[in-house]
């Protein structure tokens, strides 16, 4: 009976707490509708959802909980398109693959999970890892641990030797023969076997590798390494789950085929044309730049015995061009989503890719746009995230100095609310 009583108190606790309903006062609201900031206005929470947007401090009834930011510049939650959650750069950690276990990852990961919650990133699409990122995913959900909403592609999908093959760097009698289940494909067979597979194992998008990559160990980081009908086939069998596809890609050859085979963004683009430039614009295919990394590895290839000497070469001549590649593309109109490849990069430390993208003419509103807009466009929930507005998630972030004047304030968050739970 006691056991009873206590069970009835704690399900009646959580119901109120979920029924709560929140008044933020926000001194400045950047709804990221327009650049237009909102002075003095009322953010109606109930149920984690925005409930209703009004003019000046609404006047809140006892049971109606009120979150002064009367001093604060308040925006949409941040949503970063590219990271990996599972793990974080470091000089042991092409051991960590062979001494880690899942649980060493998972437990290893709840830090970053946080770190990038904190920093005011609300949402992140996870492209690529072990299947760890799922079980994060859920555990957030569930509000196990505290962190972003994830939207995970599980495992990237390559080709054999490719990168993200699991089994590059790896000794011949431990290769073994990945395929479509664990993310190895060649041939169009194979792409939906492994996109299926994905749906099995509870990913939300699927992520290619359409040409070599820096950090894997192997020679090349940038030819094409899929073919058109392989990509289309990836894309088709995606479509089939609503999900959105993503391909990693350096060079200009394999980010034409991967635009081609309609993939919905391209990450790094390193050394896009302007025929592939003008192909994505003709598509609406996004470029999601991670400047941050390029940055970070180039930076780290310096360091003797950081990264195995293979990927050297690569990062130092790779790493350095992501930035004025990007510059290019948005001034050739490319659509943009903002993106860092944390995990390469330190988890919580995604605002500096603002920086990045204004120092090289970006506006700071279109780089706002970027982390929300343009990235709940990207992954085709505009409905539910992206503006401050009546019947999107409460996911919003709060700042003591205008980020339109001073974009670098985005690295010091002093407010962040995700499903209209405080946390900052
Ligand atoms: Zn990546």
């Amino acid at each position: 009976m006691k056991n009873l009583c206590a069970l009835v108190i704690a399900l009646l606790t959580s119901i109120s707490s979920y029924t709560q309903t929140t008044y933020l006062h926000c001194g400045h609201l950047l709804d990221m509708t327009s650049d237009n900031v909102k002075e003095e206005m009322t953010v109606v929470v109930e149920k984690g959802m925005i409930a209703d947007v009004l003019r000046g401090y609404k006047e809140a009834a006892d049971t109606v909980q009120v979150i002064d930011l009367r001093d604060k510049y308040v925006c949409p939650g941040f949503m970063d398109m590219h990271v990996h959650i599972e793990h974080e750069s470091n000089k042991n950690r092409y051991m960590e693959k062979f001494s880690m276990n899942k649980s060493d990852v998972a437990l290893g990961a709840v830090k970053y999970c946080q770190r990038t919650l904190m920093a005011g990133f609300t949402t992140v699409r996870d492209l690529g890892g072990t299947g760890v990122n799922v079980s994060l995913r859920k555990a957030i959900a569930r509000g196990d641990i505290d962190g972003p909403r994830i939207y995970t592609a599980e495992k990237s999908l390559a080709t054999t030797g490719g990168h993200a093959d699991p089994s590059n760097g790896v000794r011949d009698d431990l290769k073994g023969n990945p395929g479509p289940k664990d993310g190895v494909i060649n041939s169009v067979e194979d792409a939906y076997k492994a996109v299926r597979q994905r749906y099995k194992n509870g990913a939300d998008c699927i992520k290619i590798t359409a040409t070599g990559g820096v950090l894997s160990v192997a020679k090349d980081g940038q030819g094409p390494q899929f073919t058109v009908e392989e990509v289309e086939a990836v894309v088709a069998a995606a479509k089939d789950y609503g999900y959105v596809t993503a391909a990693h890609a350096h060079g200009a050859e394999g980010i034409k085929r991967a635009v081609l085979g309609g993939i919905h963004s391209i990450e790094h683009g390193t050394k896009m044309t302007q025929e592939v430039m003008d192909l994505m614009v003709e598509r609406g295919t996004y470029l999601v730049p991670t400047i941050s990394a390029g940055l970070f590895v180039a930076e780290k290839a310096k360091i003797p015995g950081y990264y195995p000497s293979i990927i050297v070469p690569k990062a130092l001549e790779i790493g350095p061009q992501i930035q004025n590649t990007f510059a290019k593309a948005y001034k050739h109109g490319v659509k943009i989503a903002f993106g860092t490849d944390a995990g390469v990069s330190p988890h919580g430390e995604n605002a500096k890719e603002f920086t990045y993208m204004t120092e090289v003419g970006m506006s700071n509103y279109e780089a706002l746009k970027c982390a929300t807009v343009n990235a709940a466009d990207l992954l085709n929930v505009s409905d539910v995230l992206g503006t401050i507005q009546k019947g999107r998630y409460a996911d919003m972030v709060g700042f003591d100095e205008n980020p339109l004047e001073n974009i670098a304030i985005t690295e010091k968050v002093s407010f962040v609310m995700k499903n209209g739970t405080q946390y900052k």
